[in-house]
């Protein structure tokens, strides 16, 4: 089920220069708005299309846009969510490093579609060569009149602008990234009220992800409907995942929705399977703040049907045995790697990313670091155990942001279904701890880039 839409361009030589982009069809959507369509009917295509937002929630864009307030007189911005922090998740960086165009012109179709005047992308700020890469793209269509004043002749004039981040993961929150747009800490605010109505300096906002934006010049060229023929059922379209951890081919692959799962870890097609034949033994398929899941629960949900590529069949079950496609990091995790240490490394990084405005968040992820890091260092009592999954329970949804749930969930998930794993590190351990330093390093955030 191979289907390229976003990366079909990405090996063509020159592809992130202007000229090859442009003699691949590029700013055709541009062309094709600005001359033929109205806003509105551009926003309809892309309601019609089914695009669901890629950033992790999955929220439909087009609905999405429709909620921007349009009051008069009052300016209105559309913010590129390239903050791309979470573990695991490296499809942003891919696209943006390959075809940064294509990000270009859906920004500028976006932009018309939604009366925004004013647009930036706000870049994770460790990703400065790509800052370099996105600020060439965006001066050559200055230059070739994609951007700037009466674009194409037309009354629709934009700026774009790159604003790197000061290197937080929770800037990935579309009102901490506003925050921080505004040069101010990037603390998430309260909601509501939600970005469509108070944003960016108080004006109406609409935040996307890369990959979302990427996918608006295929909609506008082919329409919604061609778009929503693609995938299964609410998952239309294709989605970028970023595949890393015991894999014999790591990488970046656009797949169909719909792809079964086994077919995309163990076909030569995709991920190769796993490195030594060795046995798969677990997947956090959805960036690192999704729920772990064992093997079997991974392939097949529990009523046994295959579980496939899309929001709906990887949520299958719920939390009790399923989990979420999220930002599509997904991680593979071999027989000889360890849950406890996975857990323990996960829950020092939302510890140290938690920006310490809610208490549940502030005290809760300082907590589960420190009963992991002694259950994993040998000193864990029995009861460690419960006490994580209470810690758990009072973080989620009682946080002003998602981290606290995120920070929540994979450790709630580990315990569910490696219990035993828990069990025998509090039990054994010196065991435990001699077999661990054993243990090559997984590798989870950069794997090998192939298409
Ligand atoms: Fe900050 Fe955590 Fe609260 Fe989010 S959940 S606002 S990161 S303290």
């Amino acid at each position: 089920m191979s289907r390229k839409i976003l990366l079909e361009h990405a090996h063509v030589a020159g592809i992130q220069g202007y000229e090859i982009y442009r003699k691949m069809g590029g700013y055709r959507s541009v062309e094709k708005a600005l001359k033929s369509l109205t806003p509105e009917e551009v926003v309809d295509e892309v309601k019609r299309s089914g695009l669901r937002g890629r950033g992790g929630a999955g929220f439909p864009t087009g609905m999405k846009w429709s909620f921007l307030a349009k009051p008069e007189g009052v300016p209105r911005y559309l913010l590129c969510n390239a903050d791309e922090s979470e573990p695991g998740t490296f499809k942003d960086r891919y696209l943006m490093e390959k075809i940064p165009h294509l990000l270009v012109e859906g920004m500028i179709t976006s932009s018309y579609a939604l009366g925004v005047q004013t647009a930036y992308i706000y870049i994770r700020g460790e990703y400065k060569w790509i800052v370099k890469i996105l600020e060439k793209a965006i001066a050559e269509a200055y230059l070739h009149g994609w951007l700037g004043r009466k674009i194409l002749g037309t009354d629709f004039s934009l700026d774009l602008y790159v604003a790197p981040g000061g290197g937080a993961y929770i800037c990935g929150e579309e009102t901490a990234l506003i925050e921080s747009l505004e040069g101010k800490r990037g603390n998430p605010r309260i909601k509501p009220p939600f970005p469509a109505v108070k944003g960016l300096w108080q004006s109406p906002t609409v935040v996307n992800n890369v990959e979302t934006l990427a996918a608006v010049p295929v909609i506008v060229n082919e329409g919604g409907d061609a778009y929503a023929a693609v995938g299964v059922g609410r998952s239309t379209g294709t989605k970028l995942i970023s595949a890393c951890g015991n894999l014999n081919k790591p990488g970046v692959y656009e797949i169909e929705m719909g792809l079964p799962v086994e077919e995309f870890i163990f076909s030569d097609e995709y991920c190769g399977g796993i490195p030594g034949g060795k046995r798969f033994k677990a997947c956090v398929p959805g960036g690192s703040s999704v729920p772990i899941l064992p093997a079997d629960l991974m392939l097949k949900n529990a009523k046994g049907e295959d579980r496939v590529m899309t929001y709906e069949s990887l949520s299958d079950g719920g939390f009790l045995t399923g989990t979420m496609l999220g930002s599509g990091g997904f991680i593979v995790f071999d027989e000889d790697q360890c849950i406890v240490r996975n857990t323990y490394t996960y829950a020092r990084f939302y510890h140290h990313e938690s920006c310490g405005q809610c208490s549940p968040c502030r005290e809760g992820t300082g907590w589960m670091e420190k009963v992991l890091h002694r259950i994993e260092h040998g000193h864990g009592h029995d009861h460690d155990l419960d006490l994580l999954v209470d810690i758990s329970k009072k973080i989620e949804g009682n946080t002003i942001c998602p981290l606290g749930d995120a920070a929540a969930w994979p450790v709630a998930a580990a315990i569910r279904h490696f219990r035993e794993e828990f069990e025998w590190h509090v039990r054994h351990p010196q065991e435990a701890q001699a077999r661990n330093y054993g243990l090559g390093r997984l590798e989870i955030y950069y794997g090998a880039v192939g298409v």
